[in-house]
C-alpha cells in the first residue's frame, strides 16, 4: 500500500500494529532522499520511517504502517500524541494570540504553568519558575542561578550525565561521541565525579552501595573544595548515559551533603519527571528535595518548553532581566503544558507508568533469566532498560543492542538504543498506551532476543 496515511491524529487512531511494506517503505525511502539531500547530516535519526500520524501508543508512516511507540519522541509524549486536552488548548490558544514575549508585555499562561511547577515538584518551600525553550537551556539557565546565588563558580556533575548540547552543557555532559567530538573548547569550572553505576561499579552493586557517597563527597573535598562549589548537579535516574538507578540512600546522601556545604543541588528531571518513573518527579521516590530542578520533555506535550523551579530565594537573587529569552514560555507551548498536566492528573498517568512498570519488568526479567546477553533489567515506571553485555561478564555489547533494536524496528516496534556504551535497550512508551500494545510490544522484544540466540527463526 503506497497511498500515505491521511486520518486524524491522536487516540482516535486505531490502536495496532500494522506492517503493510517493508521497514522503510517506498514512501518513506523517497522522503529518505530528500532529507538526504537537505537537511544536515550531524542531525541522525533512529528509524527511517516518516510518521503522518501519531496517538496513544502507535505511529502511522507515510506507507501506512502503524507502529508500536516504545520511544515516546524520547520521553516526550507522555500524555499521548496529539493528546485531546492539548489539542483542544493549543487550539484555542494559537487562534488568540502566538507571541508577546513574556518579558514585554505578559500573558497567564506563562504564570499558571509556573503555579503548576511550584504544585507538583518536590519541596515544600516557597517556589519561583522561569520558563525557557529546551532542557539544555533550562540547564544552562539553573547553573547561571547557583552560580549567582552562591557567588561561587565549580559545578560538579557525573559520569554518564547527559545535560545538552549547548556550549556549558556539552562541557556537562560525559559521553565525547557523538555529543562533543570536535565541538570544543567547552566552558571552564565543570568538574566530574564518578556515578553511582551498580552493575559498573568496581566490587559491584554492593561496594557501589556501600562506597559511592564518600568516594563522591570525597573526591569534591580533595579536588575542588566544597566552598568553591556551586552546584552539584544529577539526574536521579540517568536518561542517555543508560538508565542508570543510583542504589537507595545515594541521592539522599548527596542531597545531604550539598546542605551541609551550602551547595545548590540540582536535580536534572528533563527526562525523569512528569510522571514518567511513577512519581511526578524521580526525586520523590526517596523523598529527596532538590534545591534548583530542570524540567521539558514530557512538560508539553512535544510543544517546545522548559523550566527552572527551585527555591525563590535562590530564583530571586537573580537581578531583573537577568534570565529570560525571545520564546521562552511561548504561550501555545504553555497552553500545551498545561493539557498535558491536566492529562496527567485526570488519567493519573503517574500510576499508569508504576502499571507500565509492573508489566515490563516481570517479563523482562524473566527473558534475562533466559538471555545471557542481558546484563540488567533496571529502570522504574515507564523508563526501563536492559544493558547488553557479552555472556559471562559485563563488557558492553553494542552489536547486540544494534540487532535487536533493528529486529524491532522491522517487526513495526520503535525501541532506543542509550548508554555510554550504546548496549543500552530503553523502553519509554506513552502513558497512556493500552495494554495489549504494551504485551504485544514486549512479545516482538522477546522474539528479537530469541533470533539473535538463534532461537527462532533468524532474518539476518
Ligand atoms: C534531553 C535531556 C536534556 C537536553 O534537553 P534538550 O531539550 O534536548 O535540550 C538535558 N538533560 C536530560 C536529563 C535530558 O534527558
Amino acid at each position: 500500500m503506497n497511498a500515505p496515511f491521511s486520518g486524524p491524529g491522536g487516540p482516535g487512531l486505531p490502536q495496532e500494529r500494522r506492517v503493510v511494506t517493508e521497514i522503510p517503505g517506498p514512501a518513506s525511502r523517497e522522503l529518505l532522499g530528500r532529507r538526504q539531500r537537505s537537511v544536515a547530516r550531524g542531525v541522525s535519526h533512529v528509524l527511517p520511517v516518516f510518521i503522518t500520524a501519531a496517538g496513544g501508543g502507535v505511529l502511522v508512516d507515510a506507507d501506512g504502517n502503524s507502529l508500536i511507540d516504545f520511544g515516546s519522541g524520547i520521553a516526550v509524549v507522555s500524555a499521548g500524541n496529539a493528546a485531546p486536552r492539548v489539542v483542544e488548548r493549543v487550539s484555542e490558544q494559537v487562534a488568540r494570540f502566538t507571541h508577546t514575549c513574556f518579558m514585554v508585555t505578559p500573558y497567564e499562561e506563562y504564570v499558571e504553568v509556573c503555579e503548576e511547577l511550584a504544585r507538583r515538584t518536590p519541596g515544600g518551600y516557597e517556589k519561583r519558575s522561569a520558563l525557557l525553550n529546551s532542557g539544555a537551556e533550562a540547564v544552562e539557565n539553573a547553573v547561571k542561578i547557583a552560580r549567582h546565588a552562591t557567588g561561587r563558580q565549580a559545578v560538579v556533575a557525573f559520569d554518564h550525565a547527559y545535560h545538552g548540547r549547548t556550549n556549558l552543557t556539552m562541557a556537562l555532559t560525559a559521553k565525547n561521541m557523538p555529543y562533543k567530538q570536535g565541538f570544543g573548547p567547552f566552558a571552564g569550572e565543570i568538574y566530574r565525579a564518578p556515578m553511582a553505576y551498580p552493575l559498573r561499579w568496581p566490587g559491584g552493586p554492593e561496594a557501589c552501595r556501600a562506597q559511592a557517597l564518600e568516594v563522591v563527597t570525597g573526591l569534591i573535598h580533595t579536588q575542588v573544595g566544597e566552598e568553591n562549589v556551586a552546584a552539584v548537579i544529577i539526574e536521579p535516574i540517568q536518561g542517555e548515559g543508560g538508565f542508570i538507578v543510583p542504589p537507595p540512600g545515594f541521592l539522599a546522601g548527596l542531597a545531604e551533603f550539598c546542605r551541609a556545604h551550602g551547595i545548590v543541588l540540582i536535580a536534572d528531571e528533563i527526562q525523569t519527571g512528569f510522571c514518567r518513573t511513577g512519581d511526578w518527579f524521580a526525586c520523590e521516590h526517596e523523598g529527596v528535595v532538590p534545591d534548583l530542578i530542570t524540567t521539558a520533555k514530557g512538560i508539553a506535550d512535544g510543544l517546545p518548553l522548559a523550566a527552572v523551579t527551585g527555591r525563590a530565594e535562590l530564583m530571586d537573587s537573580v537581578h531583573v532581566g537577568g534570565l529570560g529569552g525571545t520564546f521562552g514560555g511561548n504561550p501555545v507551548a504553555c497552553a500545551a503544558a498545561l493539557g498535558a498536566i491536566e492529562t496527567m492528573v485526570a488519567e493519573d498517568l503517574a500510576g499508569r507508568a508504576r502499571h507500565i512498570g509492573d508489566v515490563m519488568l516481570p517479563r523482562l526479567n524473566k527473558l534475562a533469566q533466559a538471555t545471557p546477553c542481558i546484563g540488567d533489567v533496571r529502570g522504574r515506571g515507564a523508563m526501563i532498560a536492559v544493558e547488553l553485555v557479552k555472556p559471562g561478564g559485563i563488557e558492553p555489547d553494542q552489536a547486540a543492542a544494534a540487532v535487536v533494536a533493528r529486529a524491532c524496528h522491522e517487526a513495526g516496534l520503535v525501541v532506543l538504543t542509550c548508554g555510554t556504551f550504546g548496549n543500552v535497550l530503553r523502553f519509554l512508551p506513552p502513558l497512556v498506551i493500552g495494554d495489549a500494545l504494551l504485551e504485544e510490544g514486549l512479545s516482538i522484544l522477546e522474539d528479537a532476543f530469541g533470533a539473535l540466540l538463534g532461537t527462532a527463526g533468524s532474518t539476518w
